[in-house]
């Protein structure tokens, strides 16, 4: 008997082994160059350049991830991708590591060599970019228009060079900017005369510098500073005491070793930051918590020291005498042609007074200027200026946001990005930071080692990256079980759409339950989208997450089993399931692809036979009018209730379910109701009093092939079930 009922071998369970994985990314890099090179509109986001020096972490697989979910989705709308990585090339820690006053060429092969491990770590993190086009800070069309943009700004006469007190480090032997120094705050304990007045009033003089304090004590203890006053005759003071006050301090270190910073009095080259507009209206910030912190960032920021007296880096071509900096249209063509020029060039005795600037730039203004040297770089096509996003960590409000902003405002006069979005750190268990001394840092190879690919990634993509994310592995398997859940029911939709054929089915004649599931979906794509543009991904995937269990598989999957397993393969209403499950398919795979892209690679493949990545969010125009949404929710509260008495209704006795329901709605909720009740195949639908009473009417037979209770069985099976099995001509619409 069982043999008329429909049930489809179920596809098999989709795991991914490392050979698939590559296939597919090598598919992926194909497929995004041919849609790079469509004509659709075109999405930028310009790549924060990490350090080439050591191994990559957790905080480059979060914003490498982060960027590529960004890119897919954006992909999905319909755009084309411009994005290129970079690497940042030069700087005081490889010439550290290779050693100093070596070759160029010693440096450049040192920094290839880790560029190269880097990569090998970033393509394993499922990215849809070609790593093998990126940038670095030092090639030499890059450095080229870093120096034209050094040129520029002189003439703009934003760069002066000035004898100034500096902070230096004399472990790095170089000056500091301001973002390789770190500012503590310290309790120190320093001596001062005490000089009574009067039972409350003492002042406290300190004698270094002549000034006291106006201050009230009590109990040894300060009630309220006052005035600072200078005093004159500070060898007259009598009937004073010698006391040790604590007061704060805040001192600057080296971030690098972490040693107090020395003062220098000496000549360097400054670039003057200052900006005399607030960021304008039209960038917008993610989270929105990051404004404030941007703009402080940028108005707050001192003069920029941008001369370093090292090796390995761009040079800074100028002559100067004092405070006069030369300005040659020669040499600034010898320069910009062939940047080793610089080292030749040598000024004619008239100008004996210049002094060559033998100094390279702070790495700082390499990457800050990347906008100028990289995003309007000829030989760049895969990138255009301004970018439409900037996302990197919160780190860089000080760093390259700050020195992004400030150079593209003083050269362009426009910020170099539309969008800046701020993401946290990786953080461990506990939300402490991971470093290498606490042993508490997680390599992101390892994760996925044991992970897999698609779950780590589905760790980040579903976390709330404007915080910090923690990594453990509790916290990865407590999520991994959500993706089990989705793919079951994919695996359930597939399956069960083996054998539909597509013939006549007008989804307007539909029930109401399927139509109703459209037009959840496309609430479901609008709030997605919605969720996106504020970059909140987690957000999304927590809508789509409870459409997928609550409305698609809860309410849904749930009561459409009689239709599938049960009616004629050619029936109607069977097809009208599956057309429903179809498209809903379709759309879901596509908008959950960003956070598990290999798994929703694969069954597109096997659904539709073609390729995901083509495939854009589109709107569907879904009829439902406001009276069939008031029957929906009366079926979807009958249901409930209906499902919640009847697990203590094992005697199958009368079922009362009162629902305050319109008269005019009942015929068709009667219709509804039937696939939703199914086990109570003989309700009675009784409305008195405006209130709805099912009548579970003397059933107690099993039907040996749908399971269902009735009041008779012929032989084994229903009337129902042996009309369909019969073979004779069914004329009833809906419930066949
Ligand atoms: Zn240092
Ligand atoms: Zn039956």
């Amino acid at each position: 008997m069982n043999k008329t009922i429909i049930l489809q071998k179920p596809i098999s369970d989709i795991r991914l082994n490392k050979e698939q994985v590559r296939s597919i990314e090598k598919r992926w890099i194909k497929e995004i160059k041919k849609i790079n090179s469509s004509s659709r509109k075109k999405y930028t986001i310009h790549d924060g350049p990490p350090y080439a020096n050591g191994k990559i972490h957790l905080g480059h697989a979060i914003n490498k991830i982060i960027k590529d979910i960004t890119i897919r989705k954006k992909i999905f709308l319909g755009y084309k991708i411009r994005y290129l990585p970079g690497w940042d090339c030069h700087g005081l820690p490889i010439e550290i590591a290779v050693g100093s006053n070596k070759s160029n060429n010693e440096y450049k092969s040192y920094v290839q060599s880790q560029i190269k491990e880097q990569l090998s770590g970033f393509s394993e993190l499922g990215c849809i970019n070609d790593w093998k086009n990126y940038y670095m800070t030092m090639d030499s069309s890059v450095a080229k228009r870093e120096v034209k943009a050094l040129f520029k700004l002189i003439k703009k006469k934003k760069i002066f060079t000035k004898k100034k007190k500096i902070d230096f480090c004399s472990k790095c032997n170089s000056t500091l900017s301001e973002f390789e120094i770190e500012k503590e705050k310290i309790n120190t304990l320093i001596k001062m005369d005490m000089l009574k007045l009067s039972d409350k009033k003492y002042i406290l003089i300190n004698k270094k510098n002549n000034w006291g304090i106006v201050t009230l004590l009590k109990n040894n203890s300060i009630l309220k500073v006052g005035k600072l006053v200078k005093i004159r005759n500070i060898k007259n003071l009598t009937n004073s005491k010698r006391i040790k006050i604590r007061i704060t301090k805040i001192i600057k270190k080296c971030n690098r070793h972490n040693t107090r910073t020395k003062i220098l009095k000496v000549r360097q080259i400054y670039l003057n930051t200052y900006l005399e507009k607030l960021p304008k209206k039209n960038i917008k910030f993610f989270p929105k918590s990051t404004k404030l912190k941007f703009i402080n960032s940028v108005f707050n920021r001192p003069l920029w020291c941008i001369s370093r007296q090292r090796t390995w880096g761009t040079p800074i071509p100028i002559f100067y005498n004092k405070n006069k900096i030369l300005e040659s249209k020669k040499i600034k063509e010898l320069v910009t042609e062939n940047l080793h020029n610089w080292k030749k060039i040598n000024l004619s005795k008239k100008y004996s007074k210049f002094k060559k600037c033998n100094d390279i730039t702070d790495v700082w203004l390499d990457s800050g200027l990347t906008h100028y040297s990289v995003l309007k770089n000829k030989n760049f096509k895969e990138v255009s200026f301004p970018a439409d996003l900037y996302l990197e960590g919160k780190d860089q409000h000080r760093g390259w946001f700050n020195a992004s902003y400030i150079t593209s405002m003083l050269l362009n006069k426009a910020s170099p990005f539309k969008n800046l979005v701020t993401h946290g750190f990786a953080v461990d268990h506990y939300g402490s930071k991971m470093s290498k001394s606490k042993g508490n840092s997680i390599h992101p190879i390892e994760l996925i080692n044991k992970y897999g690919i698609e779950n780590f990634r589905f760790y980040i993509a579903t976390s709330n990256y404007f915080n910090d994310i923690s990594f453990s592995n509790e916290k990865i398997k407590n999520k991994i079980f959500l993706i089990k859940k989705i793919k079951n029911i994919f695996r359930f939709i597939v399956t069960n759409l083996k054998d539909f054929k597509e013939v006549n089915i007008k989804l307007k004649n539909s029930l109401l339950i399927d139509r109703y599931l459209l037009f959840k979906l496309e609430e479901l794509k609008k709030k997605v989208i919605e969720e996106d543009r504020k970059f909140r991904y987690y957000k999304s995937f927590e809508i789509i997450y409870k459409f997928l269990n609550v409305v698609l598989s809860n309410l849904y999957i749930s009561s459409i089993k009689d239709r599938l397993y049960i009616l004629r393969k050619e029936s109607k209403t069977r097809r009208f399931c599956q057309k429903t499950l179809k498209i809903i398919l379709k759309d879901l795979l596509i908008i959950v692809s960003p956070y598990i892209p290999y798994t929703s690679d694969m069954l597109f493949r096997l659904a539709f036979n073609k390729s995901i990545l083509f495939e854009r969010i589109k709107k569907r125009k879904v009829n439902f009018t406001k009276e069939e949404k008031k029957i929906i929710k009366k079926t979807i509260e009958i249901r409930k209730k209906f499902n919640s008495i009847k697990e203590n209704n094992k005697e199958r006795k009368l079922l009362k379910i009162y629902v305050n329901l319109r008269k005019k709605h009942i015929s068709k909720l009667s219709q509804e109701l039937i696939y939703f009740l199914h086990n109570y195949k003989n309700i009675i639908i009784h409305s008195k009093k405006l209130k709805l009473k099912l009548k579970d009417a003397n059933i107690h037979l099993k039907c040996n092939r749908c399971w269902n209770f009735v009041s008779f069985l012929n032989k084994d099976i229903c009337e129902r079930c042996l009309l369909i099995t019969s073979g004779k001509k069914i004329s009833e619409r809906v419930f066949f």
